[in-house]
């Protein structure tokens, strides 16, 4: 297959890492006879510097013309850079608000796995840990209350806030059909969950979701209220194969989620609009503390460019490949500085590269 990648490689560790990621995919291309064909874009502080804005409308039209996007991170040193000097709308993160709204990326999933050499990162207890885990979150990311009318004014001489929570069938239903899909690639099972013993916008969700799960017979749907998977995500992890739910519970339950992996350096994420087109990137920072030293973990990088052969072009056994490199460079012991233990082998960024693209 030919494809095109827009490559936006980003600020302070993003070029470090997102050059692995391509030296990753350029194996994957040599060994399962593909061509990858790459369109590098600017956006965040570097776009500030070269064109005076964080984000170019000849960037959105190129990234879009593109089968997908693999991204670094973007943004400096929020204390002393000066980019952040600027009016909010001109900082690097406008850029990257304004670039998903542009592509209408509206699901965003970050999974959270717990590989068995790295338990010893995890904060949870030991019998728990042991189990480990492999879940998807999937969150909505362009409806409820984050993007509902809001106001704060005097009633009755006390001053009082409004935000709305919204939701309208249709964009539950497209985010529901995303998450069984995705369960569809992995162990079949979606947890759905809402407040939908007090929200009317959650009874409206579980409604849909139970709609779309008709034409998943193969996919086990259940509910779960979002207290109950705030519990359960610390107390039996495992449970979980997809998690989807709206925007403002899964910012805070992909954060859980996150952190009961305990490294931030491996961890990938993807936001999918309704076409096979998505956006990849690490859920970490640009780490300024350690750019340039050739010492970031370009693992999650790596692995939202597996995300990216598996959701945006359908090549599965390509995306198991570099899933099972990375698996394989983990259990011979190779480490970066961020989930080095004792008695490990410390690698570089480019040295972890390396032996994960010879691993394909
Ligand atoms: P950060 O995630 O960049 O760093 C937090 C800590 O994690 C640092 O100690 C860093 O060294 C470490 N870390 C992060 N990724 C790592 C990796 N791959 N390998 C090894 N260590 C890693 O968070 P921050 O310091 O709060 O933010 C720095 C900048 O990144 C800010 O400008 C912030 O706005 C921006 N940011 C961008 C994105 C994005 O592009 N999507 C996301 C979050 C933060």
């Amino acid at each position: 297959m030919n494809k095109k990648i827009a490559v936006i490689k980003g600020d302070g560790i993003g070029p470090e890492v997102v050059t692995e990621a391509m030296k990753v995919l350029d194996k994957v291309a040599e060994k399962f006879g593909h061509t990858f064909e790459y369109d590098q874009l600017l956006m965040g502080g570097c776009s500030i510097d070269a064109n005076g804005v964080p984000l170019t409308d000849e960037t959105i039209e190129r990234a879009k013309a593109a089968d997908a996007v693999l991204m670094g991170s973007i943004g400096g040193n929020t204390s002393t850079s000066p980019w952040y000097k600027l009016p909010a709308d001109k900082r690097p993160e406008a850029g990257l608000l304004k670039l998903r709204k542009s592509l209408n990326l509206f699901a965003n999933l970050r999974p959270a796995v717990l590989y068995k050499e790295l338990k010893g990162a995890c904060p949870l207890k030991e019998e728990i840990a042991d189990r480990g885990f492999d879940m998807m979150i999937m969150r909505e990311l362009t409806g409820g209350l984050y993007f509902g009318a809001r106001e704060t004014k005097e009633v009755d001489g006390v001053v009082t806030a409004v935000d709305t929570l919204t939701y309208s069938e249709t964009e539950i239903r497209r985010i529901a059909v995303r998450a069984f899909d995705i369960a569809m690639k992995r162990r079949k099972k979606v947890t759905s969950v809402d407040k939908a013993n007090v929200l009317d916008s959650s009874r409206l969700w579980r409604k849909v979701v139970e709609e779309v799960a008709k034409d998943y017979p193969e996919v086990t749907l259940e509910h779960m209220l979002v207290d109950n998977c705030a519990m359960q995500l610390v107390k039996d992890p495992a449970q979980f194969d997809v998690v989807l739910t709206e925007n403002m519970f899964g910012d805070i339950l992909s954060d859980e989620a996150s952190m009961i992996t305990g490294s931030i350096g491996m961890l990938a994420s993807a936001s999918l609009n309704d076409t096979k087109f998505g956006l990849y990137e690490p859920s970490g920072g640009s780490a300024p503390d350690i750019a340039g030293q050739n010492k970031a973990n370009p693992i999650a990088t790596i692995l939202s460019a597996a995300m990216l052969l598996r959701y945006s072009f359908d090549m599965d056994k390509e995306a198991d490949a570099v899933e099972m490199s990375v698996a394989k460079v983990l259990s011979s012991g190779y480490r970066t500085g961020d989930i080095f233990t004792e008695g490990m082998k410390l690698l570089s960024c480019s040295e972890m590269g390396d032996v994960i693209a010879e691993g394909i």
